[in-house]
Order: structure tokens, then C-alpha cells, then sequence
């Protein structure tokens, strides 16, 4: 051999290729010890068979007298043995050495890097090596039947291993610990202990089977599929290598990210476990942030099911604790989704997240809890650092870029044109875009003919989204007005114009200008219709969500308002939460409840009521949708309160050129009309709100559909004699005859 040769075979053997010449040299030493216990063996045999003169079927003196002196000197410091000893002693520290030179390059070696990650001790970890051998090689099975003196024990023992790496007795019950259930190979379920089958109830401690878990043997064979216990449970992402498509504030990614690192920079001595818990509403990018981080810190993520754990109940643990040893194994961050159902008082969950708790602190070196609610983990997580993170929904420059992507597939110019608009108008999470341009999608590909999804195909998806509990404490209006329909003097048309202007530009000029950091609140646009009964205030607010295309819920503060303290905010509370979302419209029909005025405060409930008004107008003044409260008399909302609206509309009682319009209106284009209906009459005559006007429209098409089928002046007469007497208006027929006559002389 040349030097250079001999060189290059040096520096070969500083370090190991790969995590199989290190399996391969751990077994060589396996057999240098198997060798030195079997040379043992020998010795005593022949030292015994030297003391006694002949074997029996019994246990002679001669074995006896024999036992009693195993330990002896002669056969301990024997030459054959030293020397076997001595190989052993070189071959340890070649390997040392070459084990740390390899870790040095950055080659992955199971079998340290499972001694790292269990804090397992050199003795624990080559009893790991023992019960590794029979998996690679049968003739481990021989072997280890031989050296139990047992052709059936062809398994590791624990007396097995004891006697391959103890010297002494004393050795021997001192590494009984590592034996114990609470030891960590047993405990990180690395080993398995089981009985001895050829007698279960009789076998000692000693006799007991050490198995290696699938798992593990997996792991030590460089194989990192996940363990089968988890396969539907669990679930493994590689992360991206930017956190650019997280669409999350930059700021907060940069925070989360600083952090995680800070913890988890070398310098840091401690390193305690670190738990994040991202609150947020449904789809605003609490796994994708996760995922992002995960990128960032080059490490797996391990995302878990929260449904199909909890369907384990009292049995979790036996999924967790898998679960978090996998994340150690694959060095993957735990993901945690839906933990609200956590966050409940009830006996299950607080179990669960104990055993949650347990495992973290064991395992989990770095965990992300996510849920939908704000929480504090007061004191579940000991020796862990937990760190909460809100994550709004974004603003609109994100859900530009929610929606872009959403729609990226789609027709050429659709997404850009759209995705300002849509982003602009609904305050929907990136997960809901992506939900609602699918639900686009599908609604346009059920629809035959036409596949380009259309921007009311979108508006319809996103309106899909939100508000579906909402619905459970308002009634939903589907607006069938738009501007022609309501008659009303051009200054209040040029208002509920501005209003729906305000909303069409509200990110421009609270976001893109800068308004929004001006204003602590009073950003929500906040309008008070005020006027009779019947003049068109609940047809205004259809006509503004027709013309925003947004969605109208209907309150009945009488409904809302609760004689419980307490419950009105909570009732209001959910009603805006729900709202936010769709940025629907509210209207509060009958303010008066909450906004009457209130000379003093009388009594309890008065000082309560007092409260939830002022709940409701700092919801309102929050809130960045449309509010509407109407009433029918503006005298009785106190001062103080419409100070602080940014719209106040009197709707007029309709004068007469107002009321021939709304008669005219009021009737269909296929409604058969007779040629005697004097619009001009009825105006001028009949003082009364369009609400009245529209009653007695239909009552008149009713009796024309039973009596003619042709809507004449007759039925309408009619239909204003019952609407008279509902209202308690008086309607004799004098009074009739009078506007007969009036009306025939009025006319030529
Ligand atoms: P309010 O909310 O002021 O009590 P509504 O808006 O509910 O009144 O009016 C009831 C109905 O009366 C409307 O659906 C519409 O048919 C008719 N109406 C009332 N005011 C007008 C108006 N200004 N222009 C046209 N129709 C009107």
C-alpha cells in the first residue's frame, strides 16, 4: 500500500459513510462482547468440570460449591479474556471517533441521535443494540438461545443483557434501574418487556423479554414512515421554503419568527419546550403560519386530528404519546387544530389537555395549539414556554392576494379585476375565500352553459360564508329594492347615496390614507332613519344592501333587549361577532328600546339599560359595516346618543306628488290594471304613508283576483275601507260617497 493510499484509507475510516457502516461496526462490537461472555462461560465450565468429579441428573454439591463462587478471580482476569476486552476497548473508540466525526459532517446516525433525543446513557443504548441485532441477523436468534442455556429463549432477555454488559453483580443491580416501567427506554416506548411464554405468572423480573418497538427499529434503519399506530390520525407536511404565501400580517410573521428562533438560538442554555396557541377565526392561516415557521426553523411539521384523537376518550394517551415521540423522531413540530373543544369546563377535556400536558413537557420541543377563542393556559404547562398570537382577519391588501390566488385559475382578468372589489367588500378570512371562489366554481359548473364564474356568482359564494349563525338571532331581509323603487325627496336620495359611497371607499380612505390611525373609533358608519311608520326606512336599508350587494339582518331590540343582566350584551356581542365577517348590514328596527331617552335613573334595570346602550354604540362605532337604527319618533333618542351617529335621514311623511308616485309604483308591470284608476285622486285624497299605500294595493288585487280578475277603483276603495279600519282611521260610507262624489266631480 502506498502512503497516499494508506492516507486515503485513513481518512476513510475517521468517519462512516452512512448510518449502516455505524449499525455494522455496533454489531461487531455486539459479538466481541457475546465472544468475551461466551469465552467466560467456557472458563467456568472448565474450571466447574475441573472441581467437580462427575455430572449428575441432580444438582450436585460440586455446582453447588461452584455457584457460590462464579465471581472467581482466575476466570475474571483470564488472558483469553483480556485480550477479547482489549479489542473490545480499541473498537469503542475507533467508533467513538468515527461517530463524532461523522455528526461533525452533518451525516444523520441513528443510533446517537436516538441517545440524544431520550437522554438515553451508553448502557441503555447498547441494550438498544442487543435487542437491534436479532432484527438484522438470525443468527443473533442462536446465539442469544445459547447463551440463556435455552434453545426456546432465542429473545433478549433481561438477565441476557445484564449478563453481556456487567462485569460484576454489583454492575448487574445496579442496571436494573434501566429496567424499571418508569426508565425511559420503556417509557418512550423504545423497548417493549413481555413474559416469558413458556411461563407467563412464573418468570422473574430476569427472565422477562426485551422487544425492540417497530417504530424504533424503523427509525435505527434510517426509515421514516410514520408509526402505524398514527397512519389517519396524523398527518406529516413538508414545509414551504419561504413564508411568502402565508397570508398573515408581515408584522406578526416576523414576530413569531424572532421569537422561535430567539428560543431555539445555540446560545440559549436552558431550552424549555415552546408552545404557541394562535387564536383566530376559521381559514385565517393558523396552519399555514405553523407550516411557514416550520420552513423557517428547516424542521417537518406533524399535524394531529383533534376529532379522531378525542374519539380515543380515556384511551388518548396511548395516540399522544406516539404522536409527540414521532415529532421527536422526525424532529417535526406538533400541530394542534380546533383545540376550542379544549377550552371546554367539562370533565373530558380538562382530562385531555392534563394528558396534552403531560406529553408536551416530555416531548413536545416545539407545539402549536390552535383554536378559534382568546386563551391564557394559566399554569397547564409547566417548564414550557407558551406564547399566544391573535391572528385578525386580514386587512384588505391580503385579501387582495387571498382572492388573486383564489382566482388565479380562472379566466384571464377575472381575478385581478374581482379580487379588489371582493376583498374590499367582505371581511372574509383566506381560508373563506378559497372556500367561497370554490363554491363560485361549482355553482357556475352546475349552471350549463356559461363556465366563466360572474362577479354575482362571487358575491353570492361570499355571502355564502358568512353570517350562517346569524341568522339564529336576526331575520334576514332579501332585498328586493334598488333605487327606482322608492320615492323620497332627491336630498335623501343623495344621502342613502353617500352612505353606500362610504362603504365603497371605506379602505381607501381609512386604510390607504391613513384615517384609521386618527380615529380611536367611530370608524363603523353609524345612520339613524327617523321618520313615521311607513315611509320607506326598512325599504331604504334594502335599497343600500341591493346596491352594495351585502346581506341585511333585521334586530328587534325588543327581542334583543333582556330583563337578564348581562344577557343583552351577550345577545349583542354575538350578533356583531356573526356579522363582522359578510360586513352585513344591521338594521335596528324600534331604537327607542335602547336609545329612549331617560330623565334619571330609577331603578336597577334603568342603570343596566344604561350599560347595554352604551355596549351597543361601542359595537357600532367598532363595527366596519353599515348599522341602521330606525325609529319612529327622532324626539324620543336621547341627544347624547345621536351626537354620535355619522348619518341621521328624516324620512318625510310622503306629500301628495310624493304619494301619486308610490301609488304608481306600487303596482306590478303584469298586473291587469283597469282604465279607471285616478292616481291623482287617491293622492290627494287619501293622506297616508306608503307602508298603507302598499297594503292596500295587495288587499286590491286580491278581491280583483276573486271578483273580475281586473284591478279597478272599486277594489282599491275597498282595500283602503280595510286598511282604515285596521289603523282605527274612520271609514263610513258617507265618507266614501263622499269621495265618489268628490272623484267623479273632480272629474271631466
Ligand atoms: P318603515 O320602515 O318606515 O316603517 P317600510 O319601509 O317598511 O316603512 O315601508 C313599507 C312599505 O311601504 C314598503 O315596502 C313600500 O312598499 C312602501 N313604501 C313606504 N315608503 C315608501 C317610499 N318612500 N317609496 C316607495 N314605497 C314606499
Amino acid at each position: 500500500m502506498t502512503v497516499q493510499q494508506k492516507k486515503d484509507k485513513n481518512r476513510e475510516m475517521s468517519f462512516y459513510k452512512n448510518n449502516y457502516e455505524h449499525l455494522a461496526d455496533e454489531l461487531k462490537k455486539l459479538d466481541l462482547l457475546i465472544q468475551l461472555r461466551t469465552a467466560a462461560f467456557r472458563l467456568k465450565i472448565q474450571a466447574m468440570q475441573k472441581t467437580a468429579a462427575s455430572q449428575h441428573m441432580y444438582i450436585s454439591h460440586e455446582e453447588v460449591d461452584w455457584l457460590l463462587s462464579q465471581n472467581d478471580p482466575f476466570v475474571a482476569d483470564h488472558p483469553d479474556l483480556q485480550k477479547i476486552r482489549n479489542q473490545l476497548e480499541i473498537l469503542q473508540n475507533e467508533i467513538n471517533t468515527r461517530v463524532n466525526t461523522t455528526i461533525e459532517r452533518g451525516v444523520f446516525l441513528a443510533l446517537p441521535k436516538l441517545a440524544s433525543l431520550f437522554g438515553l446513557s451508553p448502557f441503555e443504548l447498547q441494550t438498544v443494540i442487543i435487542c437491534l441485532a436479532p432484527e438484522l441477523h438470525r443468527k443473533y436468534d442462536k446465539l442469544y438461545a445459547y447463551l440463556q442455556d435455552d434453545i426456546t429463549r432465542k429473545k433478549p432477555s433481561v438477565d441476557l443483557v445484564l449478563d453481556l454488559l456487567c462485569e460484576t453483580e454489583v454492575d448487574r443491580w445496579r442496571a436494573r434501574t434501566i429496567f424499571s416501567g418508569h426508565a425511559s427506554l420503556f417509557r418512550a416506548g423504545i423497548l417493549h418487556m413481555t413474559d416469558d411464554p413458556q411461563s407467563p405468572s412464573g418468570s422473574s423480573g430476569l427472565a422477562r423479554f426485551l422487544k425492540l418497538d417497530p417504530r424504533i427499529l424503523n427509525f435505527l434503519l434510517g426509515n421514516n414512515s410514520i408509526d402505524a399506530r398514527l397512519v389517519g390520525v396524523a398527518q406529516v407536511y413538508n414545509p414551504p421554503s419561504t413564508m411568502d404565501h402565508v397570508l398573515v400580517d408581515p408584522l406578526i410573521k416576523t414576530e413569531l419568527l424572532n421569537f422561535a428562533r430567539n428560543h431555539f438560538s445555540a446560545q440559549k442554555a436552558v431550552k424549555k419546550r415552546l408552545v404557541f396557541y394562535f387564536h383566530g377565526p376559521y381559514g385565517v392561516g393558523k396552519r399555514d403560519l405553523a407550516l411557514g415557521i416550520c420552513g423557517q426553523l428547516n424542521c417537518p411539521m406533524l399535524c394531529l386530528d383533534m376529532d379522531l384523537l378525542l374519539a380515543h376518550g380515556s384511551d388518548v394517551e396511548t395516540l399522544l404519546r406516539p404522536a409527540f415521540r414521532e415529532g421527536l423522531l422526525l424532529q417535526a413540530a406538533l400541530y394542534l387544530g380546533d383545540t376550542d373543544v379544549l377550552l371546554k369546563e367539562d370533565d373530558k377535556a380538562k382530562s385531555f389537555f392534563k394528558k396534552l400536558a403531560k406529553v408536551v413537557e416530555e416531548y413536545g420541543w416545539l407545539t402549536f395549539l390552535a383554536g378559534e377563542k382568546p386563551w391564557s393556559s394559566r399554569g397547564i404547562f409547566e417548564h414550557t414556554t407558551f406564547h399566544v398570537i391573535k391572528l385578525p382577519v386580514p386587512d384588505v391588501p391580503l385579501r387582495v392576494m387571498a382572492w388573486e390566488k383564489a382566482l388565479k385559475n380562472q379566466s384571464v382578468g377575472t381575478g385581478k379585476e374581482f379580487a379588489a372589489q371582493l376583498a374590499n367588500q367582505f371581511r372574509l378570512t383566506p381560508g373563506q375565500i378559497c372556500d367561497a371562489a370554490e363554491f363560485a366554481q361549482n355553482y357556475r359548473a352546475s349552471k350549463n352553459g356559461q363556465d366563466e364564474i360572474t362577479l354575482p356568482d362571487l358575491y353570492t359564494a361570499c355571502r355564502n360564508q358568512t353570517n350562517q349563525k346569524l341568522s339564529e338571532l336576526a331575520v334576514k331581509i332579501e332585498p328586493h329594492y334598488s333605487w327606482e323603487d322608492i320615492i323620497l325627496p332627491e336630498d335623501k336620495v343623495a344621502q342613502l347615496k353617500e352612505i353606500c359611497s362610504q362603504v365603497k371607499h371605506h379602505y381607501r380612505v381609512f386604510g390607504e390614507w391613513g384615517f384609521d390611525q386618527k380615529l380611536s373609533h367611530g370608524k363603523g358608519l353609524s345612520v339613524l332613519f327617523s321618520g313615521p311608520p311607513g315611509t320607506g326606512k326598512t325599504m331604504a336599508a334594502e335599497v343600500i344592501a341591493h346596491e352594495l350587494q351585502l346581506d341585511l339582518y333585521k334586530i328587534d331590540l325588543s327581542g334583543v333587549v333582556s330583563k337578564y343582566i348581562g344577557e343583552t350584551e351577550k345577545n349583542l356581542s354575538k350578533i356583531f361577532q356573526e356579522a363582522e365577517t359578510g360586513n352585513a348590514i344591521l338594521f335596528f328596527d324600534e331604537a327607542d328600546a335602547l336609545f329612549g331617552k331617560r330623565t334619571e335613573v330609577s331603578d336597577a334595570h334603568d342603570r343596566y339599560a344604561n350599560i347595554e346602550t352604551s355596549y351597543l354604540l361601542q359595537k357600532m362605532e367598532e363595527y366596519e359595516g353599515i348599522v341602521i337604527l330606525a325609529t319612529n319618533l327622532r324626539e324620543n333618542i336621547d341627544e347624547a346618543f345621536t351626537r354620535r351617529i355619522r348619518f341621521i335621514v328624516e324620512f318625510p311623511f310622503p306629500d301628495e306628488a310624493s304619494r301619486r308616485r308610490i301609488w304608481q309604483t306600487h303596482f306590478p308591470k303584469k298586473a291587469p290594471l283597469g282604465e279607471g284608476i285616478d292616481y291623482e285622486f287617491l293622492a290627494k285624497q287619501l293622506q297616508i304613508a306608503g307602508g298603507n299605500i302598499k297594503n292596500i294595493v295587495l288587499n286590491a288585487a286580491f278581491l280583483a283576483a276573486e271578483n273580475g280578475g281586473i284591478i279597478g277603483m272599486e277594489h282599491i276603495l275597498h282595500g283602503v275601507k280595510r286598511e282604515f279600519e285596521k289603523i282605527g282611521k274612520l271609514w263610513s260610507k258617507k265618507e266614501l260617497n263622499k269621495f265618489l262624489n268628490s272623484k267623479s266631480g273632480g272629474r271631466p
